[in-house]
């Protein structure tokens, strides 16, 4: 595995030693230290990756100024064209791809491959969104006069990502963001530059071939310093970044500042409700996979079960026997359920959460450890666990980036979505029921107040047909399906006259 990932970076021309800035045509020295990326899976060097400098910055943001002044000006639905042929390119890289990022980010093989559909998915999908760039026309109350609305690209795009989805929420931003005429400066997780890398070295050659001007495509690397520079620089009108809550006040407030726009996808805290009208052939899976999927480091992680008084204990004795069957290692090895946190500030970052826990009252189902010996030597790997709480403990409202499960227990339904409403975030939330009265409260006004509700299903794994994202300290933001392309576009209102007179609206008289 270790040796095909090499070889595959070694087709991309990706060395022990590499250049972290580009233009999209060319990559940039730099005189800043180089950030070393470590396999959380077996904790091996990879490669190393210089952050950007000033001078490096200066010259990506320059180039993609220049850039966007011809990019606009193709036809969208050429500019779809090209996308679609970085589509093609993600399908016949989506083994070795879907591999690194398994490698370097430490989800399973299924998770990193599915990261790269995701990529081939949103491809597709702007490819047809680059002829359905669609304004609304309107009646003028005024004769001859017609009015519409247009939508043109914004500019340069700053795109800030996460380390748990090391290149898919880049290509959510990027594709549509591309399809729409702007041009995209990225910078990557810290934690994940060689994923980015290889990304920058495919669309580079197909924006090659197409002879797409230098500069649609930057890359700068690094770690916040290079985030903060994106976030205050007036020359970028949109910054899309993906974290957590806490990088998210600070871009949203650097960009707020300058009266710049900010789309921010940001920490959550989901819930599953149980009801004793769950299909607990369905709850119980969907909930085990919510928690423990991605080592719970996806933002739509399941961090907590609320269940009803008349299944909790069911549900308690089912889970903890499904935790006993977890297998946890190598997540390249398909037999394995659970892969490592992607660092030990990760793996302590457990440690705190699980010691808060117990200090604040909650009683452990499932124990929580980290594993040491064979094949766990990168010191990353942690048990998942479960914990009996109760709403009020603080640490149950906080999101732990680890797989922690919080059990709750409630008797009525508004109850219920008090408690699943009752956290600063509001990413994705549930419902597990056969009742069709419940499902239509939770779905309703006075339901979940989240950005993705679900009946049914669990917390995590959203399509990319929809718009994506979550409402209080998530941010707001919206990404990927539906009609979030237009946060990367303004919105213009024209109105023409045809008459041979000046009529005011609003009927307003101007004699002269
Ligand atoms: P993080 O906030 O530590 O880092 C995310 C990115 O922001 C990195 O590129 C980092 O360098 C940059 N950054 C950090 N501080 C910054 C600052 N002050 N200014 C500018 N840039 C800054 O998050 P992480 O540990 O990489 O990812 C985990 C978090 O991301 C979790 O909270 C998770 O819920 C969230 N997340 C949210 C979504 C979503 O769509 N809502 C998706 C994935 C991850």
């Amino acid at each position: 595995f270790y040796i095909k990932t090499m070889e595959f970076l070694q087709q991309l021309n990706i060395g022990p030693e590499n250049a972290g800035t580009s233009t999209g045509g060319k990559w940039l020295p730099s005189g800043a230290p180089a950030i070393a990326s470590f396999s959380p899976v077996d904790g091996k060097r990879i490669a190393t990756v210089t952050a950007t400098d000033k001078a490096g910055y200066e010259a990506v943001i320059t180039a993609a100024r220049q850039a966007f002044i011809e990019w606009r000006t193709w036809p969208s639905p050429r500019r779809g064209e090209v996308v679609r042929q970085i589509g093609e390119a993600l399908r016949q890289n989506k083994q070795a791809l879907g591999r690194l990022v398994s490698y370097e980010m430490g989800k399973s093989l299924q998770e990193g491959l599915g990261e790269v559909q995701e990529m081939i998915d949103i491809c597709d999908l702007a490819v047809g969104l680059s002829r359905q760039l669609n304004g609304l026309t309107m009646h003028s109350e005024r004769p001859a006069h017609r009015m519409y609305e247009q939508w043109h690209p914004l500019g340069v795009v700053g795109i800030i990502s996460a380390f748990n989805f090391p290149v898919a929420v880049w290509s959510w931003n990027s594709m549509i963001a591309w399809v729409c005429g702007n041009t995209c400066v990225w910078k990557p997780s810290e934690k994940t530059p060689l994923c980015a890398l290889a990304c920058q070295h495919i669309v580079a050659a197909v924006f090659k071939a197409n002879n797409v001007p230098e500069g649609v495509c930057g890359l700068v690397t690094g770690d916040r310093e290079i985030g903060e520079w994106l976030a205050a620089d007036t020359r970028i009108p949109l910054i899309s970044a993906t974290g957590s809550t806490r990088m998210g006040k600070a871009v949203g407030t650097a960009v707020a500042s300058r009266l710049g726009k900010s789309l921010l996808e940001l920490g959550g805290n989901n819930a599953i409700i149980i009801s004793a009208d769950a299909d607990l052939n369905i709850a119980i899976p969907g909930a085990v996979f919510g928690a423990v999927g991605t080592a719970g480091q996806r933002c739509t992680t399941t961090r907590r079960l609320i269940i009803h008084d008349a299944v909790y204990d069911s549900v308690k004795d089912k889970l903890t026997a499904a935790y006993g069957q977890l297998s946890i290692g190598d997540p390249l090895n398909e037999q394995n359920h659970v892969g490592p946190l992607i660092d030990t500030d990760a793996v302590k970052a457990y440690q705190m959460a699980i010691a808060a826990g117990k200090q604040q009252g909650c009683r452990f189902l499932v124990e929580g450890e980290v594993l040491a010996g064979d094949g766990f030597e990168s010191g990353c790997y942690v048990r998942p666990c479960i914990a009996e709480a109760d709403p009020a403990y603080p640490i149950v409202a906080q999101e732990t980036f680890a797989p922690i499960l919080y059990l709750l227990r409630y008797k009525t339904l508004d109850e219920a979505i008090a408690i699943q409403n009752g956290v600063p975030q509001g990413l994705s939330s549930s419902i597990m029921t056969l009742n069709l009265r419940e499902a239509e409260q939770f779905l309703s006004v006075a339901g979940s107040d989240c950005g993705i509700a679900n009946v049914n299903i669990g917390t995590s794994g959203a399509e990319i047909g929809g718009a994506f994202g979550g409402e209080k300290e998530t941010g707001g933001g919206r990404e990927s399906g539906s009609d979030a392309w237009k946060a990367y576009m303004r919105r213009q209102t024209n109105t023409i006259n045809y008459s041979t007179q000046l009529p005011l609206a609003q009927g307003i008289k101007f004699n002269l």
